[in-house]
This record gives structure tokens, sequence and C-alpha cells, in this order.
């Protein structure tokens, strides 16, 4: 991907994420600490049902691989100017010690390669999370299964706060939340369960099992905006 292409590819993500919030280029936001001002390339005030969050984007054009300082100096700057998450979006590749540095800190910093922010950044892979109100979670994990020769697959996120599940099931288009105490039948349909840290998926015999489950007062399920 060239300059120009890369350019391009930026703008198209930038148009996808004033979709569902507010894009501001070139600002400066006061620093929390020192109060002075901080140069911010782009800004992203993104709305979920009635939360914004603020996101501090950065995508940059770079030669070399996303590198822990990198991160360092993005984590940073989305501290002192109070962003809730951060995300670089990047032409390049980056190292390993970079993806675990940005896993490890509490603020939300992810790396994508422009083809996943372009992917990912979409209101319907965006949901505030139902079970702690207190996160959004972004379904940017996916899978596959295969049952009786049938290969399904389903997209995914996780709670940074308290752990829960999300899945989209997309052979059925049904959605619903999971996590240690709950599992979720989908419309297929299948049971999903999370246990040991792993999702594990079955196969439901007949319809009054799926009953079963959906009367489950634990259960619940979630509406996203189609
Ligand atoms: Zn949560
Ligand atoms: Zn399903």
């Amino acid at each position: 991907m060239n300059w120009q292409e890369y350019q391009e590819a930026v703008g198209v993500l930038y148009e996808q994420m004033s979709e569902f919030g507010i894009v501001r280029k070139n600002i400066t936001i006061p620093d929390k600490m020192t109060g002075q001002a901080r140069q911010v390339d782009v800004w992203w005030e993104m709305k979920i049902e009635n939360h914004s969050f603020k996101i501090l984007i950065d995508a940059k054009k770079r030669k070399d691989k996303v590198d822990v300082k990198d991160v360092e100096e993005i984590l940073m700057l989305a501290n002192a100017v109070n962003a809730d998450k951060a995300i670089i979006v990047t032409n390049n590749e980056w190292t390993k010690p970079a993806e675990v540095r940005a896993k490890f800190d509490g603020l939300d910093l992810r790396i994508f390669s422009i083809d996943e922010a372009s992917d990912l950044i979409v209101e319907d892979k965006w949901v505030m999370c139902q079970v702690c109100n207190d996160d959004c979670v972004v379904l940017d994990n996916c899978g596959f299964f295969e049952i009786q020769g049938l290969v399904n697959w389903w997209l995914g996120g996780q709670c940074r706060s308290c752990k829960s599940i999300y899945i989209h099931c997309q052979d059925c288009g049904d959605k619903g939340i999971i996590n240690n105490d709950t599992s979720w039948t989908c419309n297929c349909p299948y049971l999903w369960q999370f246990k040991n840290e792993s999702i594990e998926i079955y196969q439901c015999k007949n319809d009054s099992e799926r009953e079963v489950e959906f009367s489950n007062p634990q259960q619940m399920r979630i509406d996203f905006k189609e």
C-alpha cells in the first residue's frame, strides 16, 4: 500500500467513524495534570446508546513496525487528555512486545491494521456492556466450529471490565452474552458456554432443550440495533 492509498483508506475510516460519532482533527486538549495544551491528531467522540467514549486515534503512516516505545507514547498522551480508549491504526506491522504492552495497560489500547480497522469500526461491532454498563465491547474476535459437517462462524468480543463475552452467531444472526454464570442458546440452536477461559459450543438436540435454556432466569439476551 503506497502513501496515497493509505491516506485514502484512512480517510474512508474517518468517514466510518463519523457515522456513529464526531471526528475532530488537529485539536489541542489541556493536559489533565499540567493544564498545558496537548496536540491531538485525531479525536473520536463515539456514542453507543447513552454512553459516550473519547477515543484517541493515531493513524500516522509508519516506516517501522509499531514498537513498545510508540505504544507507551500513545498511552501517555491518551492518559493526559483523559481518553477512554486509544487506537493505533497502522500500515505497518507491530512487534509482539508492543501488543503485550498495549494489552497490559488499564486503558483500552488497540493496534489495528488499516484493513482490520475498516472492518471493525462499524457501528454493529461496538456494543455497550449490558452486564456492567462500564465498558464498550468491540466484536473483534471470530472463530469457526464444525458440528455435523456444518461449518459455522461467529464474531465475539469480551468486556474488559466484567469479562462477559458477546457472541454474534453468524449462522442464525442471533446475538447473546455468556460469562461464568450464564450460558446462552442461539436460534440455531447451539448452546454457548464459557468454561475454563474458553468458549464451548454444543448443538441442542431439540427445541424443548432450547426452551429450558431460555427460561433460565440467569439468561440474558441483548438486542443490538439492526
Ligand atoms: Zn461488562
Ligand atoms: Zn446460531
